[in-house]
């Protein structure tokens, strides 16, 4: 059975009182729409339509979430009323030979898949499932002083698609404010559920504190050390960090960056991955003479694929020669580069072995680093 999803994406949020509307607000990098969509098991659907202004639409493409379903997301163009774009998003999706379709206000972020399975499930029986939840606040009626009983309808709201593409084009002159009230316009039985206290609609600027109580945080360090060998018979070659420096290199199958290598293992570390040898194996020829900062690069996107992002970097050098203090901000610079991140959550420290052992007596560097990274989940 073929179940699709609308997201109305379209709304100008006025109430909200930000530049930008509520759904493309961003809190900590990450917009509200993305929250929503990287949240979404988007396995129950077989096409997702968002409404979605051409302005706003960079949004949502930028996000691993769309690069990863681009295959089934589509865009529509929003109307002037919100019937109008809910309209328009169900003719994008006629082709398709769509048997439910679930119809959802991007304002809600917090709305978990528990609530869209329950949904969809109703709808194996019925030709449509609203969700409601019972405000718990005593609400009077303020003339008569009466108590009234009140309800609150939520998205995302369940329908044959049929059904409700025939509401639609019956209605398309009204501007009702949502889907449910089409079919009480014609009449029919409406299918209620028990919705989701935290899917909140975020309507006000004060709404934004539910996106720090919902928030969920998984925070993982990980470790890296690394150590080479000091090509003596060398004059120059050394790469510390990603930065060449006028020194003695490091015997190694690639470049031998002890820095960059020690941070690739760290962030292997924190992703439970496995370590630099197992992806980069020194009996590949492929990495013969390589460039480290490739393997940094590769780290940065399984991060990026993984919704990981680095909270800050620690690296030490352990070496007698040679002092890296005036190297240490270009160190950074790079790294920052590599990873893309900020460079002020980056540290770098250098140590002398205190001419013990074999690093001491000059013949070799070693470095290790230690990440942190996180990654935010909602509901
Ligand atoms: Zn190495």
């Amino acid at each position: 059975m073929k179940n699709a999803l609308v997201i109305l994406a379209g709304g100008k949020g006025r109430r909200f009182g930000q530049k930008i509307p509520k759904q493309f607000y961003k809190l900590d990098g990450k917009s509200i729409i993305n929250i929503f969509l990287s949240n979404l098991d988007i396995s129950v659907f077989s096409v997702i339509v968002i409404s979605v202004d051409k302005k706003y639409i960079n949004i949502i493409k930028n996000h691993p979430t769309y690069e990863k379903n681009k295959s089934i997301i589509i865009f529509s163009k929003p109307g002037i009323t919100r019937q109008k774009s809910s309209f328009n998003a169900l003719k994008k999706i006629q082709r398709f030979k769509i048997k439910n379709v679930l119809i959802h206000d991007a304002a809600r972020p917090f709305c978990s898949n528990i609530l869209i399975k329950k949904i969809l499930k109703k709808l194996i029986k019925n030709n449509n499932c609203i969700p409601y939840i019972v405000h718990s606040d005593r609400q009077i009626e303020k003339y008569t002083k009466t108590d009234i009983k009140a309800i609150q309808i939520q998205t995302p709201q369940g329908f044959d698609y049929n059904l409700i593409f025939k509401a639609h084009n019956k209605y398309k002159n009204l501007n009702l404010s949502d889907d449910a009230s089409l079919i009480q316009e014609m009449k029919l039985k409406i299918f209620l559920i028990k919705g989701d206290k935290i899917n909140i609609k975020l309507t006000f600027p004060e709404d934004l504190i539910f996106l720090n109580i919902f928030k969920k945080t998984i925070q993982r360090s990980g470790i890296g050390y690394d150590i080479h060998q000091i090509d003596n018979k060398s004059k120059v070659g050394l790469k510390l960090c990603g930065v060449k420096l006028p020194f003695p290199k490091l015997i190694g199958h690639s470049d031998a960056d002890v820095g960059l290598h020690a941070i690739c293992d760290s962030i292997f570390g924190a992703l439970s991955m496995r370590d630099i040898g197992y992806h980069f194996p020194n009996t590949d020829k492929k990495w013969k003479n390589a460039d480290s900062s490739k393997f940094v690069i590769y780290c940065r996107k399984l991060l990026k694929d993984k919704n990981f992002y680095i909270k800050n970097l620690d690296v030490n050098i352990i070496a007698e020669k040679p002092k890296i203090s005036k190297y240490v901000n270009l160190m950074k610079n790079r790294i920052a580069n590599l990873l893309k991140i900020e460079s002020k959550i980056i540290s770098i420290k250098a140590t002398t072995n205190e001419k013990i052992g074999f690093i001491g007596d000059g013949q070799g560097i070693a470095a290790e680093a230690v990440v942190q990274v996180y990654n935010e989940k909602f509901n």
